[in-house]
């Protein structure tokens, strides 16, 4: 009886796998046709000044709708699109429509930046540097309003890639910025050195604020280290009030998330900037009220 009911565990376990290879074939396959389809969009989530409350920029997120399976996550697409490889070209229309964006925004007040998550794939790719150096000249915007989000992996790990072109990006003054940080272990003196400019904290230790000891001490310790360097910092995925003002206690630079707005469309987002009241924000979420 063991026996049959292992036999029967070996069978369950390999028709679930069969399953899950099944779902990424059809969802490769059907991202494959994405792009042409025009099922592809971008979101922008504002980010915020701690210290005066205005919106410095915004991060583009894609997303996609399938018109039978209807939204689908990023956070399933995008690893399939980096493993079959199409991350390379979703990844630079991704570009195309973020800077395009970037430059309509150049007559809103402050002028908010874009910041683009860019894949390693992507940035390996011969002649990236000099596509996305002709891309800002074509559209006359200044690269400091282009930020680049890499994680951490690539940052430190990537040594051929960061000296073949994120360098050459930093020295064409493209702000680069290392996502989800915290999660790796790469060093800030070594990634200080190499120019980039901001360090994104991962939203595991911000939803742990007030709950946590550990993630707060970390947290105080990135941006006061940061803060010695050099390099701004931007916390992600800031939901309470609570995680806002422990950030701005600590000198945190930015924040990112859904207390202040979750992503939006474009033409939202430009509404949002015109009516954008910075310091009467900033006094509610001191004073200790949501949103
Ligand atoms: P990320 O770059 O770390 O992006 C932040 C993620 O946090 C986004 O998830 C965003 O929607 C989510 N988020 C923002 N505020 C909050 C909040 O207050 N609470 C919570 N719980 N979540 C919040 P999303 O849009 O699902 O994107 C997932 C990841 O997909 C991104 O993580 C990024 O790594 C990747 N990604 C998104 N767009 C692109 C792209 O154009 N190219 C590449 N290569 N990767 C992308
Ligand atoms: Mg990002
Ligand atoms: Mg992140
Ligand atoms: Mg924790």
């Amino acid at each position: 009886e063991a026996k049959a009911a292992g036999r029967n565990t070996v069978r369950f376990y390999a028709a679930a796998q069969q399953q899950r290879a099944e779902r990424l074939l059809r969802l490769s396959t059907a991202l494959g046709m994405a792009l042409t389809r025009g099922e592809l969009y971008l979101q922008y989530q504002p980010q915020v000044d701690l210290r005066d409350g205005r919106i410095v920029g915004a991060e583009a997120l894609l997303r996609w709708r399938h018109p039978e399976w209807g939204e689908v996550s990023p956070a399933e697409f995008i690893p399939v699109a980096e493993d079959t490889g199409r991350i390379v070209e979703i990844g630079d229309w991704v570009l195309r429509e973020a800077l395009a964006a970037a430059r309509r925004w150049s007559d809103l007040p402050d002028a908010p930046y874009v910041a683009v998550n860019v894949s390693v794939l992507q940035v390996r790719q011969p002649g990236f540097a000099e596509r996305l150096q002709a891309l800002v000249q074509s559209l006359a915007l200044p690269p400091q309003r282009v930020e680049l989000e890499v994680t951490e992996s690539v940052a430190a790990g990537h040594a051929d890639v960061v000296r073949r072109t994120l360098q050459p990006l930093v020295q064409a003054g493209f702000p680069i910025a290392i996502d989800d940080f915290g999660t790796g272990y790469s060093s800030l003196a070594y990634l200080r050195r190499l120019g980039f400019r901001r360090l994104k904290i991962d939203r595991a230790f911000v939803q742990d604020i007030g709950r946590d000891a550990d993630d707060e001490a970390i947290i105080r310790a990135i941006v006061q280290l940061a803060r010695t360097l050099g390099l701004s910092t931007v916390a992600e995925g800031v939901e309470t009030v609570q995680q806002a003002q422990f950030l701005a206690a600590v000198g945190c630079d930015v924040m990112q998330g859904w207390l202040f707005s979750a992503a939006l469309a474009e033409a939202d987002f430009a509404e949002l900037c015109r009516h954008h009241d910075a310091p009467g924000w900033r006094q509610r979420w001191l004073a200790g009220q949501a949103g």
